[in-house]
C-alpha cells in the first residue's frame, strides 16, 4: 500500500487549523500499520525553514501557468514520515499565511498556487510522474486545496492510482470564475453540473467530490449532515448522490503533541491518576494571563477561531452573567474583526477575570487546555472538531453544541450516563446564547458542589482512547476496499 497524502497545511511544518493536525497525525499512525506514505505539501518559506534534510527529488514540467517546478524530498522529524515538497518560490516562498496574506487577505493566484498543488499529486498518481521507484497506488487529498486532483487524475493525467478526497470542512470550497479551466488545463467540455461546474463556477470542492472513487468526512455524523441544506453549503444533492461512497471517520488526536503526562508547555504535568498538577497549572495560566489567581473560580477556556461557526458570538453575550456566577474567562483566538472587538472590549471592562489574547499562540493553546476548568465550544457546524478531543485528554470537560464530531465524542452529563461512567462533557440543547448559558451553569452546578463527580467526569474523558488507532485502521479499510 502506497499512499500520496496531499494537503495544504501539515503539523509542525506550518499549521493554521485542525487539517494541520490531521495531516500531521493520520500519516504517521498509516505508516504505523506498515502504510508506504507520503505526505506532498507546497513549498511555503515555513515548510522550506523546518526540514532540515530537504534534497533533489526531481523535475516537473507543463505544469499550468508556472511551468516548471522542483521535487524535493524531506522527512519530518517527529514522526519520520516523508514529505515530497513543492519548490516553486513564485507561488509559494512569501510572508503571510498559506491563503491569505497578513491582513486577512486571501492570495489572488490561489487558483494557481492550489491548482498546481492538485495537479502535482495527479501527475505523481499517474503515468507521467517523474518518479521512477515510487507510484502511490492511493492519492488521498484533504479539501478544496487539492480538490482539482481527482478531475487532473480522471480527465488529463489518465492515472491508475485510486483517489480519496476527505472533506474537514464544507464552508470552505474554492470557488472560482470558469476562466481558470483552460488556465488550469482543464477540458472546459466537462465544464457543467455533472463534472467541474458550480452555479457558473469552477469549484475545486466539487470537483474532488464529484470525480474521487471514495469520499470521506471526519466525523460519522457530519457526514449524514452534509447531505442536507443546512451543512452542505449546496452541495448536499452531489453528497447524497454519492452517499455509498461517503463515510465518516472521527478525526483522532496526536498523543504524542497533545498528552498531559508529557506536554512540555505545561509547568507540571500531570494524569487522570494524578490530578493535582492540573491545579498548578491553573494557578500558571492564571498568573500570566493576569487573571486573579484563585484556584476556586471556575475558569472557562476557549482557543479557537473566531468565526461565525464557531458560535462565540454566543458566548460574548452572556460573559458579564457567567462572570456574576465567578467565573473567569480566558480566551485565545482571531478571525472576524466585530468578534475580536466584543472579546477585547470585554477583557478591559472585567480587568483580572476576562483574558483576551488574540492572534496565533501555539504554547498558549495548550496552556489554556490544561489550565481551564471547561472548554468552551458552541459551534454551530463542527466537521470533526480536535480542540474538544483535547478538552477530554487534557480533564478539562467540553461545554458543546451537538452537532457533528462534537455529537460524535461528547457526553452529556445525566444521571444515567454518570452512573454508567460514559459522562465527559456537556451538550446544549441548541445553539443560542441561553441554551449555552443554562449548559455551563449546568457545569458550574457540579464543578462547584460536588467535587467527586467533577473527577469522575474529567477521568471518564482522560480515560478514553482518543489516538489515531482506530481510525487509521478505518482510512486502512477504505484504501483496501478501493484496490480490491
Ligand atoms: P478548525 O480546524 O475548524 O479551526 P479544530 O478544532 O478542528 O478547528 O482545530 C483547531 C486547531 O487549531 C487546534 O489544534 C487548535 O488548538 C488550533 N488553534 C485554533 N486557533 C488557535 C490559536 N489562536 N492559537 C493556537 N492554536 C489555535
Amino acid at each position: 500500500m502506497r499512499v500520496l497524502f496531499a494537503t495544504s497545511e501539515v503539523f509542525p511544518l506550518i499549521k493554521t487549523g485542525g487539517l494541520a493536525d490531521v495531516s500531521g497525525s493520520l500519516p504517521s499512525a498509516l505508516q504505523h500499520l506498515g502504510v508506504d506514505i507520503r505526505i506532498l505539501v507546497p513549498g511555503y518559506t515555513a515548510v522550506l525553514n523546518a526540514l532540515t534534510d530537504l534534497h533533489h527529488l526531481a523535475h516537473l514540467a507543463h505544469l499550468p501557468v508556472i511551468g516548471h517546478a522542483e521535487l524535493l524530498l524531506g522527512t519530518i522529524q517527529e514522526t519520520q514520515v516523508k514529505v515530497i515538497v513543492i519548490k516553486a518560490a513564485g507561488i509559494y516562498e512569501r510572508a503571510g499565511g498559506p491563503y491569505a496574506d497578513a491582513n486577512g487577505l486571501e492570495w489572488l493566484d490561489n487558483p494557481v498556487r492550489f491548482g498546481v498543488l492538485s495537479k502535482v499529486a495527479a501527475i505523481l498518481g499517474g503515468p507521467n510522474s517523474p518518479l521512477t521507484d515510487w507510484h502511490p497506488n492511493i492519492v488521498h487529498c484533504n479539501d478544496w486545496q487539492t480538490g482539482l486532483t481527482p478531475a487532473y487524475m480522471k480527465l488529463v493525467e489518465h492515472a491508475q492510482a485510486k483517489s480519496v478526497i476527505s472533506l474537514h470542512n464544507m464552508a470552505f470550497q474554492g470557488c472560482y470564475a470558469p476562466s481558470w479551466l483552460p488556465t488550469l488545463g482543464l477540458p472546459s467540455t466537462h465544464f457543467n453540473p455533472e463534472g467541474l461546474e458550480y452555479h457558473g463556477q469552477l469549484s475545486f470542492l466539487k470537483a474532488g467530490i464529484f470525480y474521487a472513487d471514495s469520499i470521506t468526512t471526519v466525523s460519522p455524523s457530519y457526514a449524514k449532515e452534509i447531505q442536507t441544506p443546512a451543512f452542505g453549503f449546496g452541495l448536499e444533492g452531489l453528497l447524497s448522490k454519492r452517499g455509498n461512497e461517503l463515510k465518516g471517520i472521527l478525526n483522532g488526536i496526536e498523543t504524542k503533541e497533545w498528552n498531559p503526562k508529557t506536554d512540555p508547555h505545561l509547568v507540571k504535568n500531570y494524569s487522570a491518576t494524578q490530578l493535582a498538577g492540573k491545579k498548578q497549572v491553573k494557578a500558571a495560566l492564571q498568573e500570566r494571563l493576569g487573571l486573579e489567581i484563585n484556584a476556586d473560580a471556575p475558569l472557562l477556556g476557549v482557543v479557537s477561531r473566531l468565526t461565525h461557526q464557531k458560535g462565540l458570538d454566543m458566548l460574548a453575550p452572556i460573559v458579564p452573567q457567567l462572570l456574576d456566577a465567578g467565573c473567569q474567562l480566558a480566551l485565545l483566538g482571531g478571525g472576524e474583526s466585530e468578534l475580536e472587538n466584543a472579546f477585547r472590549h470585554l477583557a478591559r471592562n472585567h480587568l483580572g477575570r476576562v483574558s483576551v489574547n488574540i492572534g496565533y499562540n501555539e504554547p498558549l493553546s495548550h496552556q489554556i487546555m490544561a489550565g481551564s476548568d471547561m472548554f468552551i465550544m458552541p459551534s454551530r457546524f463542527e466537521p470533526c472538531g480536535l480542540n474538544q478531543l483535547y478538552g477530554l485528554a487534557y480533564g478539562t470537560p467540553p461545554v458543546v453544541n451537538a452537532t457533528g464530531g462534537l455529537a460524535d465524542s461528547v457526553i452529556d452529563t445525566n444521571i444515567i450516563t454518570y452512573k454508567n461512567k460514559t459522562a465527559n462533557g456537556f451538550v446544549m440543547s441548541e445553539p443560542s446564547s441561553a441554551s449555552l448559558l443554562h449548559c455551563i451553569k449546568q457545569a458550574l452546578n457540579v464543578f462547584k458542589n460536588d467535587a467527586d463527580a467533577w473527577r469522575q467526569i474529567q477521568k471518564n474523558g482522560m480515560s478514553q482512547n482518543l489516538s489515531w488507532d482506530k481510525s487509521a485502521l478505518e482510512y486502512l479499510a477504505e484504501y483496501q476496499k478501493l484496490l480490491a
